[in-house]
């Protein structure tokens, strides 16, 4: 029996016994079953995080960093079984579990503490004799929806400051990767966290995740995924006024210009395309290199990507460069997008196929694949491929490379490589993205807010932006009388 939903501090299997099977994309492998969550489930686990609400909230902010630093010690002691889960229900490399668990636990001792630093303002009044002062309250119960390419991740970006502001929580976490997310909420059960405060419902996102958006009872919709997703949930969210954040789609530009410090460009370029297998919503997408230093870039960048070490088995080998792919339809978009882009005349560098060797014959692999000659009507320049795929283009001016990175409906990451201080102020001002990197090739810093302008989303994750959207403002105006002598 699988009994993978938690409920009111307990483990269950589906109301229904419904079941589904979860396999290693590198190899096809059953690993595991998850249960499919029922509506009553999902009503279930809404209720317990509503009844258990008023008393988290009412917890002081210490009592409440007290038991999310507790859960940490414990997901950091496991950590090895929780990363191992990882690296098999996804197939990255182990060494990227690793950095991607151990990063999860440090964004919740962050905003364990950011919870005891939260103050508000007071004022005197303007109109008589009154003073206000700013509450900041939690929203309530909150509807986390994440995907499989930073299960654990995106998920600690959310209970992190939610958990912290005293908001209670149902967790969908992905039908292809919910092992690792769900040892990393059972930390939090062993470190004593009352029943109901985190609830896991597991199951296919059309039925259990579209009933945690849809009924009354939650009142955040927290969600990262694709932008079609997205805009569903925005849609459905907006006809009872719920609160969103929408973490979406991306299709990074990376800018070169021709003063950059290839030896520095070239690799970020090459981590950022292809870690993860470019299933990164901040993944470089397009690469956009100035005329002058165009040759050597795609030399360069070519010749590195053509020896990337692509892995069948991310356990035996934890520093290999690139896994597979997620599943059958990740690596079918890649095809499609390599397949139209040399259709319309674009040459194949390096890549363009999937790796040869018994070891890849039941994976979803695909090599590091560079194009050049690309134009701007291929697919891999207008849509996000979320594969290993680095189209370069090049440019004349600065303003004509900025303009072709923001020629794309998305706006969350934007990479640009150069030294003069003029141009990379001139490129933070007019990149249409909510997160720009200069000289750097990731834009995520727990301290700084990350998210998307345009298709790729609304609102904030981390940051104090991110803290501040799990709780509600609220204005307390009095008017006192002076003493009567
Ligand atoms: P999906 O939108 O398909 O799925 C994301 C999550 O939403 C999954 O848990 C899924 O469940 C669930 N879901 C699917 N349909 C619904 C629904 N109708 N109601 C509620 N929940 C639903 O995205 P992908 O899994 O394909 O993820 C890849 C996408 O996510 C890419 O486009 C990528 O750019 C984006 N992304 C964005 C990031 C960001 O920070 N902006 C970060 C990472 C990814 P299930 O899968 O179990 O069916």
């Amino acid at each position: 029996m699988t009994e993978t939903l938690l409920i009111n501090g307990e483990w269950r299997a589906s109301a229904d016994g419904a079941d589904l099977p979860v396999t290693n994309p590198a190899n096809g492998e059953e690993i595991a079953r998850i249960s499919q969550a029922t509506t009553a489930d999902v009503g279930a686990a809404l209720e317990a995080a509503s009844n258990a609400f008023p008393a988290w909230a009412g917890l002081s902010a210490r009592e409440r960093a007290r038991i999310m630093h507790e859960a940490m010690d414990i997901f950091r002691r496991d950590l090895d079984a929780a990363t191992r889960a990882l690296t098999r229900e996804h197939g990255k490399p182990l060494n990227d579990s690793i950095k991607e668990c151990s990063y999860s636990a440090d964004v919740i001792d962050f905003y364990a503490e950011e919870g005891r630093r939260l103050d508000g303002t007071h004022f005197a009044g303007d109109i008589g004799p009154t003073h206000s002062f700013v509450l900041k309250q939690p929203v309530g119960v909150v509807a986390a929806i994440t995907p499989w390419n930073f299960p654990v991740d995106l998920l600690a970006w959310k209970l992190g400051p939610g958990l912290a502001a005293g908001c209670t929580f149902v967790i969908k976490p992905p039908s292809e990767a919910p092992l690792a997310a769900t040892l990393f909420v059972k930390a939090f059960v062993e470190a004593g966290i009352p029943p109901g405060v985190v609830n896991i419902v597991t199951g296919p996102g059309r039925t259990a995740g579209a009933e945690l958006v849809t009924n009354p009872l939650s009142r955040k919709i927290a969600f990262t995924g694709s932008t079609a997703t997205g805009l569903w949930i925005a849609e459905q969210a907006a006809r009872q006024l719920k609160a969103v954040t929408l973490e979406l789609g991306g299709s990074a530009p990376f800018v070169v210009c021709d003063d950059a410090d290839l030896d520095i460009a070239v690799p970020e370029a090459l981590r950022r395309a292809f870690s993860h297998t470019g299933q990164i919503c901040i993944s470089v997408n397009r690469i956009f290199v100035q005329r002058g230093i165009y040759d050597e870039f795609a030399a360069r960048f070519t010749d590195a990507a053509a020896h990337l070490r692509v892995t069948a088995d991310g356990l035996a080998e934890p520093d290999a460069d690139m896994g597979p792919m997620i599943n059958e339809a990740g690596l079918e978009t890649v095809r499609q997008h390599v397949a139209d882009a040399v259709e319309r005349g674009a040459q194949v560098a390096t890549g363009g196929k999937s790796p040869d060797g018994p070891q890849f014959a039941r994976g979803f692999f695909y090599l590091p694949t560079v194009l050049t000659g690309v134009e701007r009507e291929m697919r891999v320049m207008r849509e996000e491929t979320f594969g290993p795929v680095a189209p370069i283009a090049r440019f004349d001016t600065l303003e004509e490379g900025i303009a072709m990175a923001n020629d794309t409906p998305y706006g969350l990451a934007a990479y640009v490589y150069t030294n003069d201080l003029n141009r990379a102020f001139y490129a933070a001002r007019h990149l249409r993205a909510g997160g720009v990197g200069i000289n750097v090739n990731d834009v995520t810093d727990i301290r700084g807010p990350f998210g998307g302008m345009k298709q790729s989303g609304v609102g904030r994750e981390l940051g104090q932006p991110g803290m501040d959207s799990y709780m509600e403002v609220k204005h307390v105006r009095y008017r006192y009388r002076s003493p009567r002598p």
